[in-house]
Formats: C-alpha cells, sequence, structure tokens
C-alpha cells in the first residue's frame, strides 16, 4: 500500500452486497486497485440495489426500502485500517436522510433517461435537500440534462454539487459547458469515463480547483481511469489536487 502522504483517492466507485449482475464487491475493488496508488475510495451502492431501473412505472416498497437501507449500510462497513472507504448514502424517494450517520461522506443521487423519476416535488425531498446541506455533504448528482439544470437553479443553493464523467450522462460536456454550468462555484466534477480532451478543455477554462479523479468501477476500470489522468503529463501540483487534494479538502467542509 502507497504511503499516506501519497494517497490516490478515488471520488467515485460502487460496490454491492446484494446486486451480483456484475463483479463489484469490495473485495473486487481491492483486487481491481491492487498495484495502484489508489489508497482510499468514495464508494455508493450499486443502481440496482436501490430502485428498479429498468422500469420507469416502478413505486418503491418495503421490500426495496429494506434492500437499500440493507445496500447503503453495506458501505458503511467497508472502511478498513489498510484501505480507507469514504461512505456516500444513496438516496431515492423515501428521501430517508434519518439514516444518515456522522461518518457519511456525501450524497448519491443518481437517474438516466427512461429510469423511475425523483418525486422532485415532495416535501420530504425538500426536507432531505435542508439536511444534506446542514451537513454540507456534497452529492454526486446523475440526473437528465433539464433536471440537472433545474437542480442547480433550485434545488441546490448552498450544496456542493459533482458532475460526474465530466457530464456526460447529464447531457455531455458540452452542453452543460454552453449553460454556465462549469463556472458555478458550487458545481464540481469528476474525470470518470470522460475523455482526456474534456478533462484538458475542463482544466483551460475552468482550472484545477474543483476535479476529482474518479473510476466508476465497475463501470470503469480504476488502473486505466488513473493512468488516463497521470498521461496528461500535468503539473504536479495540479494532479495532486485532481487525484487527492481537492477530494480532502471537500472532505474538510462536511460538519459531523
Ligand atoms: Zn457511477
Amino acid at each position: 500500500m502507497p504511503a499516506a502522504k501519497d494517497f490516490v483517492i478515488d471520488s467515485h466507485a460502487h460496490c454491492g452486497a446484494i446486486d451480483t449482475s456484475m463483479p463489484q464487491t469490495f473485495e473486487d475493488y481491492l483486487d481491481a486497485v491492487d498495484g495502484t496508488d489508489i489508497g482510499a475510495t468514495a464508494m455508493f451502492s450499486p443502481v440496482l440495489e436501490i430502485y428498479d431501473r429498468f422500469d420507469y412505472n416502478f413505486v418503491d416498497t418495503i421490500a426495496w426500502q429494506q434492500r437499500r437501507r440493507q445496500s447503503n449500510v453495506n458501505v458503511l462497513s467497508l472502511d478498513r485500517p489498510q484501505f480507507k472507504v469514504y461512505p456516500y448514502f444513496f438516496i431515492w424517494n423515501d428521501f430517508a436522510v434519518d439514516q444518515l450517520t456522522p461518518v457519511h461522506c456525501g450524497i448519491k443521487w443518481h437517474r438516466h433517461a427512461g429510469e423511475p423519476e425523483y418525486c422532485y416535488d415532495d416535501p420530504k425531498c425538500f426536507a432531505a435537500l435542508d439536511e444534506i446541506r446542514r451537513r454540507n455533504l456534497p452529492i454526486v448528482l446523475e440526473e437528465e440534462f433539464d433536471k440537472t439544470l433545474d437542480f442547480i437553479k433550485e434545488l441546490a443553493q448552498g450544496i456542493t454539487l459533482i458532475i460526474p464523467h465530466l457530464g456526460m450522462l447529464n447531457g455531455g460536456y458540452e452542453a452543460l459547458d454552453s449553460a454556465g454550468v462549469w463556472e458555478l462555484e458550487n458545481v464540481w466534477a469528476d474525470t470518470a469515463l470522460a475523455s482526456s480532451y474534456e478533462i484538458k478543455a475542463y482544466l483551460n477554462s475552468y482550472g484545477h480547483a474543483r476535479l476529482m479523479f474518479g473510476s466508476d468501477f465497475p463501470f470503469g476500470s480504476p488502473v486505466s481511469e488513473l493512468e488516463k489522468v497521470q498521461k496528461l503529463t500535468l503539473d504536479t501540483g495540479i494532479q495532486s489536487a485532481l487525484l487527492s487534494g481537492n477530494f480532502l479538502r471537500l472532505q474538510a467542509q462536511i460538519r459531523r
């Protein structure tokens, strides 16, 4: 394992205990980062442990709420002395922020086009956002383009948002760029599965203070995602901000 000061932190990975449709247990993740400088990870549940993404008309049930709770609790159990895990809480339409604990390090908010929708007009949604704001937890926000913009404009005041994949699944880097999203102080991004071209374009326009390395394991390979960032041959200070410094700065803002 690399020395603590040299840790690379993966800001975006999934790992589960229920959904076996992909190799995505914590052991699978540790195998995938073996031999790399990755020594810590922000971890969230797989989508399929949270809701049925294949059914647009999916209605939440007690059984799904229990599955969701079990999955989120599993993520809380992963931290090890030899490998640091920053657990994120994957939130869905029960807006169960009562399950947040002082060790939670962020929120995962996730939906693609065609998947069941978040109930944005539910009072519980506003209450959940108030609690997230009070704790100063960052939200990894993956949503359709229009809903991403609405979220930023109407819901996210005072909340840090991390747009994964430099926007690939939130409408695309360019569309978000044209909409003025990347210049907002509370909008961050991660590099998972983004192209080197987009990473460079982002750095040129918006600097390096709000961009973080992520792999999106199991969809991305931590080894190749890390190599992609290292091959950009960035200035050492910029590379280290992306690989760990920015993540730690964000974590330091959480109120526990
Ligand atoms: Zn992901």
